[in-house]
């Protein structure tokens, strides 16, 4: 299985690309969570970065796409992946074609999941992050069971920097000026699969699992029960 999991910040790329790894067996890839283990690293790459994260940019495709290539080049992507936050513009959707053909490999699908502005800006606003495991959560939709607290790990969570209003603004901006037409990208080669995000976190799984049914992305032997 190998998806891409668009939409705009906050829509619930990461939540949803966590439990589909789970359900398919394959790695949830990240790139701003790749981009965010660099920096509390203190690498080089996480240093550079942060600049652009900071300020609600993209990073440099140059940068992005060799991240990617040599991800997808492991080993443990070799039977699929579930990539969430990458491509963001039409450069690097052409790339990634690039790098899955140099793979032998091709997408199975392009999910959109789609909400409005208020829901995403609401989603952002609450969500928390564990510092050591990178779980999410959200302080009204999807609480841990004792504030401050990952219920997986015991670890600190904490507000991303990049979730505070202003550069909430930009990102947006930023999404809708280079990252929406990806989607037709994927349209016109066949692979879009769209899902309304508006609705809770299970809803959202249930609705992406049937339409890759739909699309024949997904055997019909792949349960449609809890997830
Ligand atoms: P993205 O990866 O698209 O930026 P996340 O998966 O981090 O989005 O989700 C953003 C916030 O919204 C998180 O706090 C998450 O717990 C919450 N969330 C995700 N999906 C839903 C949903 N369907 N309903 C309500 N809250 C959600
Ligand atoms: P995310 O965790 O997907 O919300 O990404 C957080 C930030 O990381 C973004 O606002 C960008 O600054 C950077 N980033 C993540 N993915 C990409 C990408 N594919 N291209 C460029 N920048 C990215």
């Amino acid at each position: 299985m190998r998806l891409v999991l668009l939409g705009p910040p906050g829509v619930g790329k990461g939540t949803q690309a966590a439990r589909l790894g789970l359900r398919f067996g394959v790695p949830h890839v990240s790139t701003g969570e790749m981009f965010r283990e660099a920096l509390s690293q203190k690498t080089p790459l996480g240093m550079e970065a942060q600049k652009y994260m900071d300020a609600g940019k993209l990073v440099p495709d140059d940068i992005t796409i060799g991240l990617v290539r040599e991800r997808l080049s492991r080993p443990g992507v070799s039977s699929g992946f579930i990539l969430d936050g990458f491509p963001r513009n039409l450069v690097q959707a052409r790339a990634l074609e690039d790098v899955l053909r140099d793979l032998g490999a091709a997408l199975d699908a392009a999910v959109s999941i789609e909400a409005g502005t208020e829901t995403v800006v609401r989603r952002l606003s609450g969500r928390r992050q564990c510092r050591r495991c990178g779980a999410v959560y959200h302080v009204e939709f999807n609480p841990p069971s004792e504030p401050g607290r990952c219920p997986k790990c015991g670890g600190e969570l904490y507000q991303r920097d990049d979730d505070r209003e202003e550069t909430v603004r930009e990102r947006l901006r930023v999404y809708m000026a280079e990252t929406e037409p990806v989607i037709e990208f994927y349209r016109q080669r066949g692979l879009l699969v769209s899902v309304d995000g508006e609705r809770d976190i299970d809803e959202v799984t249930q609705s992406i699992i049937s339409a890759l049914k739909e699309g024949n992305a997904v055997e019909e032997s792949v349960s449609d029960g809890d997830s």
